[in-house]
């Protein structure tokens, strides 16, 4: 019946505060300050009068009038008509809104109950609470749409409300989790609760100082809590974490399910995470690649894949200072980077940078916000730390993601190595595994020739100078449907996408003619080497080392054959 803006005692947070909309009429029972605040924020389009009904002066029952009436006279022009349960009252209401709220009479209208003509009003009912009130303070009764509402206010007795507790009558009483001489004590009312319950009246509490003990105490009485509404606040921070979990669900389901062993999307949900966090309009995600100098974007919300030196812009600044960045004027920032909103026609009012850092303290990336939504900028204080949930995340998922990226490569060639390429089979020719597909691919395997002689002749050093040579030079063959590991020590492995056998001989042998023909400076000696390969056309029946084992084996005939040379086909 009556929705409650708050329900607590004066020293909680939201104070005992309800109201009903009749019409176009909405209704208040008393008006703390907590109330006022929700109040304020409500949608009272539709409302033509306010009237507020007065339990009794004290502050956490009427503390919000003053600042409600001027509200309503400055702003929204809605009259408010304050009700009064007595003419005692009302003389103190008139003292409290003139003399120490400083409203002029002319703002609002200020009657005693008895003289209030509404359908919705019985009666103010005269109840005893402390001794200074004594004779001022009250409880209403009232019929909304046929029904009996009694709301006790303060109170240390029940009785003058029992004549009004008829079957289905709605009883909002106040009940204390402390015995005093001024509140009803829990432990007092259980017994006449159960006896109004069992007579059909339906029992909400109130004033309730400690929840968790008058929970316990009422449990078995068949009362319930007044129905706390939920403010535009809280529904606010609640649709924020309802944004927050529906991300975090996203990515965790990612996380289970990711079998296109593709990190793009979790970072992409990282950054939406922090997004949604702050607010922003735009999230990006930079890892630094401290050996190149660049930082690039993991994933980037509204834009495609940017990559700019470290020493430029303000995520650059960010990860060198290893401190956040925030401005909420970057077109007057020396380090912002305009090139971007040039190209793209996109205008940056406020930047918020987060370096991100492994678990060594390392600095590996940054979380980039921009546009803060409402034109309101970033904020120092309370934005970082919204956000640093995301960053940590995102430093740790970077962390792995970059522990993965070296684990399949190889350091001296800088290829793909045998992890990186099963890692690759599991994942983007996951579909070339399969027969139904109709998929081809091909491989082929190399190794260089009479190697060990080059090491034995110039050294070690030069002969990893010739590994790098060469596997640049396989590389530098590959087409993006192509891909080359090194399957170790001077092996090499080509999958090529969508090529028959032929196509893949075509391929081993331009590599062959191109390294038998090739200089290669390796540690101060000019060397020359060859190449023998083997190739199959990849069949999706077979397992994958049964395949390479089949070009292992034409590859061991290459050699046989006098080496420096490409077989297809077994003898
Ligand atoms: P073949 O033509 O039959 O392939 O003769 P090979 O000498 O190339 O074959 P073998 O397998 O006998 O020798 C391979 C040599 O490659 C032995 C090993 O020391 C060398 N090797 C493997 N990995 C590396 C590396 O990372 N750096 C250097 N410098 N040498 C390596
Ligand atoms: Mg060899
Ligand atoms: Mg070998």
């Amino acid at each position: 019946m009556l929705k409650f803006l708050g329900r607590g005692s004066a020293f909680a947070d939201e104070h005992n505060s309800a109201y009903f909309i009749t019409g176009n009429d909405l209704v208040l029972l008393d008006c703390s300050m907590t109330s006022f605040i929700k109040l304020k924020k409500k949608d009272l389009s539709s409302i033509d009068h306010i009237y507020i009904l007065v339990t009794h002066t004290h502050g956490d029952h009427i503390s919000g009038i003053g600042m409600l009436v001027d509200l309503m006279y400055f702003t929204a022009a809605i009259p408010v008509t304050v009700v009064a349960p007595s003419e005692e009252v009302k003389e103190d209401l008139r003292f409290l809104l003139e003399r120490l709220e400083g409203c002029s009479d002319s703002w609002y209208e200020l009657t005693v109950a008895s003289e209030l003509n509404k359908a919705w009003f019985v009666d103010s009912v005269a109840t005893t609470h402390t001794e200074e009130l004594s004779g001022r303070c009250f409880g209403y009764c009232l019929d909304l749409d046929g029904r009996r509402v009694v709301y006790t206010g303060d109170t240390n007795t029940l009785s003058p409300f029992e004549k009004y507790l008829t079957e289905g009558s709605y009883l909002y009483m106040e009940t204390s989790a402390y015995r005093s001489a001024v509140h009803l004590y829990c432990e007092d009312v259980t017994d006449k609760v159960k006896e109004y319950i069992s007579r059909g009246v339906n029992v909400y509490l109130m004033h309730l100082d400690d929840e968790e003990r008058i929970a316990e105490v009422m449990k078995d009485t068949g009362a319930l809590f007044a129905p706390i509404e939920e403010g535009e606040k809280d529904m606010e921070d609640k649709n924020l974490l309802d944004g927050i979990f529906d991300i975090t669900d996203s990515l965790y389901k990612n996380m289970c399910m990711n079998d296109s062993k593709d990190h793009a999307l979790l970072f992409s949900y990282l950054s939406e995470l922090g997004k949604t966090i702050v607010d922003a309009d735009r999230a990006s995600f930079w890892k630094w690649d401290k050996r190149k100098g660049e930082i690039w974007t993991m994933s980037a919300t509204g834009v495609d894949k940017i990559v700019i030196p470290d020493s430029t812009g303000l995520v650059g600044k960010a990860i060198r200072s290893k401190k956040m960045v925030l401005t909420n004027d970057p077109y007057n920032d020396p380090d912002f980077n305009k090139e971007v909103d040039l190209k793209t026609g996109y205008t940056t009012k406020s930047v918020l940078v987060l370096p991100v850092a492994d678990i060594n303290g390392n600095f590996i990336g940054a979380l980039q916000l921009i546009n803060k939504n409402g034109d309101k900028g970033f904020d120092a204080d309370s934005d970082p730390k919204k956000l640093s949930l995301a960053a940590l995340v995102c430093g740790i998922a970077l962390e792995s993601e970059t522990f993965l990226e070296e684990s399949h490569h190889d350091k001296l060639t800088g290829l793909k190595n045998r992890m990186g390429f099963y890692f690759d089979f599991a994942g983007k020719y996951k579909e070339y595994l399969l027969p139904e597909s109709g998929k081809t691919m091909s491989v082929f395997i190399c190794d260089i020739d009479k190697f060990k002689r080059v090491n034995d002749t110039y050294g070690h050093n030069a002969g990893d100078d010739v590994l790098a040579f060469v596997a640049h030079l396989v590389e530098g063959e590959c087409s993006d449907s192509d891909s080359v590991y090194r399957w170790g020590g001077e092996e090499f492995v080509m999958v090529m996408l969508d090529t028959d056998l032929d196509g893949a001989a075509t391929k081993a042998e331009q590599i062959r003619v191109k390294l038998m023909e090739s200089d290669i400076e390796a540690d101060g000696n000019t060397i020359r080497c060859t190449m023998s390969f083997g190739c199959n056309l990849f069949d999706p029946k077979k397992t994958i080392e049964e395949n390479i084992s089949v070009a292992d084996g034409r590859l061991y005939l290459a050699k046989e054959g006098g080496r420096n040379r490409v077989v297809k086909a077994d003898a």
